[in-house]
């Protein structure tokens, strides 16, 4: 079995040489983003150096050259989740571009008034407010599935809110704040048993866990290039082929036209009927760097490394006195939110701030969740493959003297 050579993998991630206050950077906030490894600035330095052009409207060199970096890159993609087509990889702005257009596209066509979006009680605000923006204009409704005392999502209950009326469930794969794995195979079966698509937000789950969407058979998958190591602005909707020739175009304008006259246009063939203007191609040529970079470390070595911090991690943070882990899923990612007793979590963040530690703090997007847990936020710690057992160490030393302090 493959492991990983973590102190060569951090020599690739500049930003980790760093140090803030005069201390070494220990960054734990990798849920809300992740460092870059030097290939992907590379990548775009090199991108803007020698083949920028705009894409798909050139007959000159540049311009095909850059056409076939970014449709290469669409192919990386394909490959990086085992989608049939790179015409079912349509390239967006992030994770929360992706899910507002299947809100906007894929309910236009297969919604009316009182029909139902079925989510779950951990979903980010991406996957919450995008179904209430279509739902105020189509009159739809938002059934929530509930989750249990561990946090994990209760699966009969899930099912028992599945209604005549249900047109799509979207769930995510991994709860940014509760680190929850969710049983997305099951999930899907179930929907599909009641013939209902499923969208996965996978925002938290392609940098941490083989994704497979044939594998799975889901219907539609989104993720964001910054949280698995590529850069920002950009993003993935994956689709399978069938909804998104059914869906009408998301946004107007070059790239997603055939033909365009004053009184009526017809538009592209997929992928770019959903990618009006012009995209962009270097961040999705570092994308594909990024996606090669994880695949050479190797996504189950990944997935076991990671693991093994958490383990590692729970332990040690568990020996604070008044210290209490929010979300103990029997499947669980490299995510932990927690508590300690008579300390405020913006307290504890800004603490350990000052001795080099990135943690985050807040509601972590999911206000809906915080106030089901009762809290007004949290402290996450958020690990990714960089991250060692010294950093866990150093973690765990400073809360425990921000608790003395306290
Ligand atoms: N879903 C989940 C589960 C997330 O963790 C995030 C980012 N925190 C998003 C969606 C939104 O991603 P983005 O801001 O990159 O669009």
């Amino acid at each position: 079995m493959k492991e990983l050579d973590i102190s060569r993998i951090r020599g690739d991630f500049p930003i980790l040489a760093r140090e803030v206050y005069g201390k070494r950077l220990v960054y734990l906030d990798n849920a809300a983003t992740t460092q870059k490894p030097r290939c992907v600035m590379d990548k775009i330095t090199e991108m803007y150096a020698t083949v920028n052009a705009n894409v798909h409207r050139g007959v000159h060199f540049l311009s095909q050259a850059a056409t076939e970096e970014h449709e290469s890159s669409r192919r990386t993609v394909q490959q990086f989740i085992h989608a049939a087509s790179s015409n079912e990889i349509v390239f967006t702005r992030g994770t929360t571009e992706s899910i507002n257009l299947v809100a906007s596209s894929f309910c236009r066509s297969f919604c009316t008034a009182g029909d139902e979006i079925l989510i779950t009680a951990m979903e980010h605000h991406s996957n919450i407010v995008p179904w209430q923006l279509q739902g105020e204009i189509q009159g739809l409704k938002l059934q929530v599935a509930p989750i249990n005392s561990k946090g994990e999502l209760i699966l009969e209950e899930l099912e028992k809110k599945i209604s005549p009326r249900t047109r799509l469930i979207a769930v995510t794969h991994i709860s940014n704040v509760l680190g929850t794995v969710n049983p997305i195979e099951e999930i899907v079966a179930i929907a599909h048993r009641h013939g209902i698509p499923v969208l996965i937000d996978a925002a938290q789950s392609v940098q941490h866990t083989r994704v497979d969407v044939r594998a799975l058979d889901c219907d539609f998958l989104v993720f964001s290039s910054h949280k698995i190591y590529g850069p920002t602005g950009v993003g993935v909707l994956y689709a399978k082929e069938k909804w998104l020739d059914a869906m009408p175009p998301y946004q107007g304008g070059g790239e997603m036209i055939e033909t365009v006259t004053f009184e009526k246009t017809t538009f592209n063939k997929l992928p770019y009927k959903f990618e009006a203007g012009t995209p962009d191609y270097i961040g999705t040529a570092a994308l594909a760097t990024a996606l090669d970079y994880v695949s050479a470390l190797g996504i189950d070595a990944i997935a076991r490394y990671e693991h093994a911090l958490l383990v590692y991690a729970t332990e040690r943070l568990l020996t604070v006195p008044g210290l209490r882990i929010l979300g103990n899923a029997g499947n669980k990612s490299s995510v932990i939110s927690f508590l300690v007793d008579g300390i405020h979590p913006y307290d504890m963040g800004t603490l350990l701030d000052r001795m080099g530690i990135a943690v985050r703090t807040g509601h972590h997007c999911a206000e809906p969740l915080m106030e089901l847990l009762g809290v007004d936020g949290t402290v996450r710690a958020s690990f990714a493959f960089y991250n060692t057992k010294e950093e866990v160490d150093q973690l765990l030393k400073g809360i425990e003297k921000i608790v003395r302090m306290f």
